[in-house]
């Protein structure tokens, strides 16, 4: 199966948490927190059409000014989507450079604030030298982007400071069976693209396809479109390791093909990280099991246990892959 969404941390797990997601066949990119992101190459980062910012401490945050320089030319607006502050963490920062020259910069950036109940847009034009305009607000069940293709969903944790967790999502996969295509004689191309597309959209079934030149009905194309199961993949970071929040992260993270989380200090360190508001890496471990995810992959690691013989990633494993209910 072809996978839609390519999936990768941009930095070590030692380094600030980011997670970069790209979609298939679109020219488009997701991204999940915005540490240092040096490492995304200028294409990369022109890609991005979305962020996702869990909180604004600033490993999660320090990356925004790189991501706005090097749009600035560009056409498709930005969203940012992030906790209740959000709105007013971009304002200063977008306050901390003098604009006198970028009016005819088409960049646009929209700000989507997220709290229990509501979200609020406001968005900031170069034409507008980037003042705050509010705009409305409306009320937020879980999900925060409805695409097409996938959809992304929200909740809000407790980091002491509110701190959302998310997850993206395809309501199912389309594979095409090669074994079909070449039975109808069909050759691969664009029209793939097409027909997928009339699928996701529940086209009428008399929906027609040239291909070679020849008429066929989507009702006729049909088998040569396997659905399967959509990807899921969650990303969950910054959590104070309290029950409230390990019983809502296990329900939001349920049967995840990925789950990317943190693990931020060793159990061995419990009393230090119940203090920092973050979680041990054996709880990582038993959150992934219990929610019964495909893949655990744990991130943004302490400093202090580089030279670790055993790391948190290794301990999150070992709970992650252990038999206990
Ligand atoms: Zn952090
Ligand atoms: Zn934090």
């Amino acid at each position: 199966m072809k996978p839609t969404f390519i999936h990768n941390l941009v930095n070590s797990p030692f380094e600030d948490p980011t997670l970069f997601v790209r979609i298939m066949h679109e020219k488009r990119a997701l991204l999940f927190d915005i540490g240092n992101i040096s490492k995304l190459q200028p294409g990369d980062l022109q890609k991005i059409t979305d962020v996702f910012i869990t909180h604004t401490h600033i490993d999660h945050f320090i990356g925004f000014d790189t991501l706005v320089r090097a749009i600035l030319r560009r056409d498709t607006p930005l969203r940012v989507y992030g906790p209740p502050n959000i709105t007013e963490c971009i304002e200063g920062k977008l306050r901390g450079y003098t604009w006198n020259l970028i009016k005819e910069y088409p960049i646009k950036i929209d700000v989507c604030s997220i709290s229990n109940n509501k979200k609020s847009v406001s968005s900031f034009l170069a034409e507008n030298n980037f003042q705050r305009i509010d705009k409305e607000s409306t009320p937020f069940d879980d999900i925060i982007l409805k695409d097409p293709l996938f959809t992304i969903r929200a909740i809000q944790l407790d980091h002491q400071t509110p701190c959302l967790a998310f997850s993206i999502g395809e309501e199912f996969h389309i594979n095409i069976n090669k074994a079909s295509l070449e039975a109808k004689g069909l050759p691969v191309g664009p029209w793939l693209s097409d027909l997928k597309k009339a699928i996701r959209e529940c086209s009428p079934a008399d929906t027609y396809f040239v291909i070679s030149h020849k008429r066929y009905s989507l009702e006729e194309l049909r088998d040569v479109a396997q659905i399967t199961k959509g990807q899921k993949i969650s990303y969950v970071t910054d959590i104070a390791m309290h029950d409230n929040n390990i019983k809502k992260i296990i329900e939001f993270v349920r049967n995840s093909d990925t789950l990317y989380c943190e693990a931020y200090f060793l159990e061995e360190d419990r009393e230090r990280a119940l203090e920092r508001f973050h979680l041990t890496a054996k709880v990582t471990g038993m959150i992934a099991r219990k929610a019964r995810v495909k893949r655990l992959v744990a991130m943004h690691f302490s400093p202090k246990y580089r030279r670790y013989r055993e790391t948190p990633g290794d301990e999150a494993m070992k709970e992650f892959s252990s038999s206990s209910s």
